[in-house]
């Protein structure tokens, strides 16, 4: 079961869900493992149990991400751990809550952990890698990064601010040796729903996939080098056309005079 050791990977949120399954898998695959999430004997409990399975060395850091002091003792091992080699930025929640109806505390705490700890803890293990000339930063979004009238708006916001940040990184760090990948996974069957208030048996069988799946597509699509990775969707070219028709754009999206159909609005008013 031990294979070659690949270094280390910080997995964040890794005491359930899409987290615990990638601490399993990526130990399986011969990385030792530094996991963090709240709760601490969840966090023990599987640390023992993989460790037993495995053979790799599973050590676990108890933080509250959205805590500065505990972001900070995570941070610290990120730039100081020569030893790691990937970052699972996966820590996250969601709501489905309509948005006027949105607690607006808790709006502010779901963008400070899926949109701020994960930029800070990317700006941690980033130039280490970089120094390095390698590692992996896996920044778990969602399909709601383009699909942001799915679920409540904040939730596809962050996300969608998630695959955009990844894109930026790849396109800045791809030459350096560093692998960044976006994953957006559709409805998985995890806690995450009853914390974003529909519990998982409400939605069609037919859409949610189970985590170990969601997982397992995700890092094939790692190992086949994509930089995003839609686990659900089966067919890539429509994603590809997505991308292209994105690019496509990109020309005529800055330029010195508005558009025709604005300067006619402008005469006629
Ligand atoms: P989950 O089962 O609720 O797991 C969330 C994990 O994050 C837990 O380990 C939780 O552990 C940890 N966590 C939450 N708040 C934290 C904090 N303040 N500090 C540190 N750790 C914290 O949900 P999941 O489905 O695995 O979600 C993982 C990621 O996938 C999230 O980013 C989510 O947005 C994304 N995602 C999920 C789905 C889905 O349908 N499930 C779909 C698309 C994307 P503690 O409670 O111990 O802290």
């Amino acid at each position: 079961m031990t294979q070659q050791n690949k270094g280390i990977a910080l997995i964040t949120g890794a005491s359930a869900g899409i987290g615990a399954i990638y601490a399993d898998r990526l130990a399986r695959q011969g990385y030792d493992l530094i996991l963090v999430a709240r709760n601490a004997e969840r966090l023990r409990r599987l640390a023992e149990q993989i460790s037993r399975g495995t053979g790799r060395t599973v050590e676990t850091i108890a933080a509250d991400l959205t805590d500065a002091a505990d972001l900070d003792r995570v941070e610290f091992v990120l730039k100081n751990e020569p030893a790691i080699t990937m970052l699972v930025n996966n820590a996250g929640f969601g709501s489905t809550a309509p948005l006027l109806q949105a607690d607006i505390g808790s709006m502010e705490q779901m963008i400070t952990l899926n949109v701020g700890v994960l930029t800070r803890l990317a700006y941690a293990a980033a130039p280490a890698f970089v120094a390095r000339g390698k590692g992996s930063i896996i920044n778990i979004a969602s399909i709601v990064a383009i699909a942001p009238e799915l679920l409540n708006g904040v939730y596809g916001g962050t996300k969608a601010y998630v695959l955009a940040f990844s894109q930026s990184l790849q396109h800045e760090l791809a030459d350096k040796g560093v692998r960044v990948q976006a994953v957006l996974p559709g409805a998985t069957a995890t806690d995450f729903w009853n914390v974003a208030g529909t519990p998982v048996d409400h939605l069609p069988g037919a859409i949610v996939m189970n985590a170990e799946d969601m997982v397992d597509a995700a890092l094939a699509g790692l190992e086949q080098g994509e930089a995003v990775t839609i686990p659900a969707l089966q067919d890539i070219r429509e994603w590809n056309a997505y991308e292209a028709a994105r690019k496509a754009m990109g020309p005529g999206l800055s330029r010195s005079v508005p558009a025709a159909r604005y300067r006619k609005q402008r005469l006629a008013a």
